[in-house]
């Protein structure tokens, strides 16, 4: 029988990374298992689930490529099922009417902390037989609570932790059914877990406490107890656990950052996990092979934002052709993408070329678009720090070089290679007596409009000479106007 995993986020906020992440271990397990990954969203929280957060973990997951085969199966739906699972267990008499009223266990909460745990059941036991089933037709208010076993451990086994055992003493009877009717999160799961016959739960170890509860409540329900995994917390850099202090915690934010969908789900993986060798730059693929939950560590895992960064450059890297070109495209204004289409189709092999040069330098997609720019854009800004240096420093001999450049490179226009712009820039720079840099400053600026860019002979390339000529003389006219202005 195949394996049977689930994710199963509570929609009362976006697809944060931890949930990400326990999205995606699940969904590595059952690929890597040929198994099912069931999608269940708990949305039994009326009041804090909203539409628009189902709507944000289903893009979530989408852009992640976290494909699941069953579902979303709404918890909501189940109540049913839940309400009358809770009352099989009353007619068992593993469970219990408890009508103590919230007032009242708060005031005994306070009185003495320590009897409030036991306090349902000392009122529960003090009420005659037939007396709790006379008020309850009556419709008085209550909960049903889930006896404890006194003085028992309860075992199971988990993936990552070993084996793992609570004493039953330290957990009170647990609320299954709460007085409005409505199941309380625990007895939801179980019955939703044995209902879509999970094998394997994979989830934070926040809900490491929920699970001796949660086996209990499968055995008293006749379930087969499924197998845990819990992973690890997820903390900033300062040890804190994540939160917006640390920057985004959506996912989505990460997607709208330019950062590769493939860049995030192998960060993610690397949350808790390694390969056990030195590959850190993994495909979805080669994730898939290599995980495995006996290599998920118990200790907490840090977030390092640097290393997303650093990962997404790697994933760039090994982007090209119109995978690549797709996404930089859809992040421009639509005139300068026409453009850049236009180009492309033009020159099939224009695009590869600058966005190869363009990818080598960037962390993102982002950056990639921008700095693609001052090739599509028919006017470019210039940058102001870069001008006081490389222009307005000796603004004469600025427009002099770029004139001279732009009267020798419109004689070069026939053979518009690397090598040959190379050989004509450094003639000139000779020829006017200073070194090669004097001349390249200048002209990227006039290029690009900032004082850093690929290499300029590839810029030129990229650029084409009537583009690149262009930009040479609206320099060239920029400063002459600022020279006027001054005089
Ligand atoms: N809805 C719970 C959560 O988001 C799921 C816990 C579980 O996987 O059992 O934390």
């Amino acid at each position: 029988m195949s394996l049977r995993v689930r994710f199963a986020p509570s929609p009362t906020g976006y697809l944060h990374v931890g949930g990400a992440r326990t999205a995606l271990f699940n969904w590595l397990v059952a690929r890597q298992a040929g198994g099912t990954f069931v999608l269940r969203i708990e949305d039994t929280d009326r009041d804090r689930s909203t539409k628009e957060m189902v709507d944000a973990i289903l893009e979530g997951m989408e852009w992640l490529g976290l494909d699941w085969d069953e579902g979303p199966v709404f918890q909501g739906a189940g109540v049913d099922r839940h309400r009358a699972q809770a009352l099989q267990l009353l007619g068992e008499g593993k469970a219990y009417r408890d009508f103590t009223t919230p007032e009242e266990l708060a005031r005994i909460r306070e009185e003495d902390p320590d009897r409030a745990v036991r306090y349902p059941r000392e009122r529960f036991r003090s009420l005659s037989e037939g007396e709790a089933e006379e008020r309850a037709a009556g419709g008085e208010p209550h909960a049903i609570r889930f006896f404890m076993p006194t003085g028992e451990t309860v075992l199971f086994r988990d993936r990552v932790h070993g084996r793992t055992s609570f004493r039953t003493d330290t957990i009170e009877d647990l609320v299954i059914l709460r007085a409005d009717g409505s199941p309380t999160y625990n007895l939801a799961v179980v019955s939703d877990d044995a209902e879509m016959e999970i094998d394997l739960v994979i989830r934070g170890d926040d809900h490491l406490s929920n699970t001796p509860k949660q086996v209990l409540l499968h055995q008293a329900l006749g379930n087969k107890v499924p197998e845990f995994a819990h992973v690890p917390m997820i903390l900033g850099a300062d040890g804190k656990r994540l939160s917006k202090r640390h920057g985004a915690t959506a996912v989505g934010d990460y997607a709208d950052q330019g950062i590769l969908s493939d860049a995030m789900v192998n960060f993610l993986a690397l949350l808790g996990w390694s390969p056990g060798t030195d590959q850190e730059v993994m495909s979805r693929e080669e994730l898939i092979r290599a995980f495995s939950l006996d290599r998920v560590v118990k200790k907490s895992a840090v977030f390092d934002p640097e290393k997303l960064d650093w990962l997404n450059g790697q994933h760039l890297n090994r982007l090209s052709g119109k995978a690549l070109a797709d996404r930089v495209l859809a992040l421009l204004e639509d005139d300068l993408a026409d453009e850049a289409r236009r180009r492309w189709s033009l020159e099939p092999e224009w695009m590869d070329y600058v966005l190869d040069l363009l990818k080598a330098r960037a962390r993102s997609i982002d950056e990639i678009a921008l700095k693609l720019r001052p090739y599509v854009a028919q006017e470019i800004a210039y940058e102001p720090e870069a001008v006081k240096k490389h222009w307005m420093k000796r603004p004469e001999e600025a427009v002099g070089h770029l004139d001279a450049l732009h009267e020798r490179l419109a004689e070069g226009v026939e053979d518009w290679t690397e090598a040959r712009l190379e050989e004509e820039l450094r003639a000139l720079a000779a020829e006017r007596g200073v070194g090669a840099g004097r001349l390249i400053h200048p002209l990227r600026l006039a290029l690009v409009g900032e004082a850093v860019s690929p290499g300029i002979f590839e810029v030129l390339v990229a650029m084409g000479p009537h583009r690149a000529l262009a930009r040479i003389a609206a320099g060239a006219t920029w400063i002459r106007s600022r020279i006027d202005r001054e005089s």
